[in-house]
């Protein structure tokens, strides 16, 4: 049985911002036998294609789903696990925690300092520049989210300032194929868990600064920069009424570009060991993120000039309704691939690098499940 607390691709439905499209490419976009089959798989679905994409699969899997049902408690007892929710109590023996990596935005603990006068907004809140008041926004991050709203809403005349701390700079295309193509073809998506070194460290990456557009153009800080986004550095305290940004953006650049290029590195030599240098263009390297000539430091956020902060800082899950102690004091759950620690029966899947490092992308689903389902059946039966 499937709870669902509203329908089938609800974070899709209401989590997202109207003009987002997916940053995989609609051929990634699969489920287990069921993919993309329009005229364009190099395309990026819109939100209303995703949910029309998740609905049609739920059909044809004739998923035992139950909307409009939501968790509020899952507690342990004898024989496994004794469910509450808002349409009636259950029992089972297994239990897959299957409620997202994304229910809530982070929101850092320094917001509790800002002027009263700032309007401050969340991706969740964020559909269109059109519910911004007027003035500057700032936009706090830039991962995939930071610098898609940074473009959208600079492009609604606004003056954006945005603020990069760590950050993992891709281009859209490389070598003429899509960047996840590479991720894909050369395994780098594929990797397992337990093969990274530093895996704590993988599973917080952030996303990749990556935008799923009709003209499959990259995003990175040069692009916005050149559109007359203001690049600071990482907002580092909010003190009388003046957001402060460190100065280490020239060291924040240089280690993303170094990391970007390793990436490049590592395609190139997959596509020399397995014969595919002829079916891509030739190897190329792009031009180092441009460090502005001095970064202002601190902004006067009492002045008027920025209106609203976007908060670009994350996401993370809700366990609120988990009534197992499995969580950590950082709000992770404790599980090794998945398989939940000290609580036989109780499983996870969709968390970053579950099992893989596509483990939180929609077609990283499919694996994971398989092995998480095969963990779960030998635990029933044995
Ligand atoms: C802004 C953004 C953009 C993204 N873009 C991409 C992309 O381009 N490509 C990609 O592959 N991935 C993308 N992702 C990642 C994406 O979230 C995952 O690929 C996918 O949604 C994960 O599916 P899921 O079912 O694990 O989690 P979710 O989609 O979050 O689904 C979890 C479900 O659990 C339900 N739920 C939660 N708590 C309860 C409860 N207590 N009771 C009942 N139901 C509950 C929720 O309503 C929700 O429907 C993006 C994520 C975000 C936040």
């Amino acid at each position: 049985m499937v709870l669902e607390r509203g329908e089938v691709g609800h974070s899709w439905r209401r989590e997202r911002w109207d003009s987002l499209r997916l940053l995989t490419p609609n051929w990634q976009t699969r489920l287990p036998g069921f993919a993309y089959d329009g005229p364009e798989p190099d395309g990026y679905m819109t939100m209303p294609e995703v949910v029309a994409f998740l609905a049609r699969f739920s059909e044809a899997a004739a998923a035992p789903v139950r909307t409009h049902t939501t968790v509020t408690s899952v507690r342990r007892d004898d024989r496994g696990y004794d469910i509450r929710t808002t349409a009636g109590d259950f029992h089972a023996r297994t239990v897959v925690v299957a409620s997202g990596a994304c229910n809530r935005p982070t929101v850092p603990t320094l917001a509790a300092g800002l002027p009263c006068t700032v309007h401050t907004v969340t991706p969740f809140d964020y559909r269109n520049t059109s519910t911004l008041p007027d003035g500057g926004v700032l936009i706090v991050g830039a991962s995939a989210t930071g610098v898609q709203l940074a473009d959208e809403i600079g492009r609604s005349g606004r003056r954006v300032t945005l603020s990069v701390g760590e950050h993992v700079r891709l281009p859209r295309t490389y070598r003429g194929r899509d960047v996840l193509w590479w991720m894909e073809a050369s395994g780098v998506w594929n990797q397992r868990y337990d093969e990274i070194d530093d895996l704590v460290r993988a599973r917080r990456l952030p996303s990749p600064q990556l935008v799923g557009t009709p003209e499959r153009g990259t995003l990175d800080l040069n692009t916005l920069a050149a559109r007359g986004v203001e690049i600071v550095g990482r907002l580092s305290a909010i003190r009388d009424g003046r957001a402060l940004f460190s100065g280490g953006l020239r060291n924040q650049f240089a280690l993303a570009d170094l990391k970007m290029d390793r990436l490049l590195d590592t395609f190139d030599e997959w596509a020399g060991t397995h014969g595919r240098g002829a079916d891509v263009d030739p190897p190329h390297r792009f031009e180092p993120t441009r460090a502005p000539v001095a970064s202002r430091l601190e902004l006067d956020l009492r002045r008027g000039e920025i209106r609203t902060i976007v908060w670009a800082t994350g996401f993370h899950p809700d366990y609120s309704w988990l009534d197992v102690p499995v969580v950590d004091h950082k709000g992770h759950l404790r599980h090794d691939g998945g398989v939940v620690d000290d609580a036989p029966g109780l499983y996870a899947i969709g968390l970053p690098v579950l099992r893989r490092r596509k483990s939180t992308f929609i077609h990283g689903a499919e694996d994971d499940a398989r092995d998480i389902v095969e963990h779960l059946a030998g635990f029933l039966e044995g």
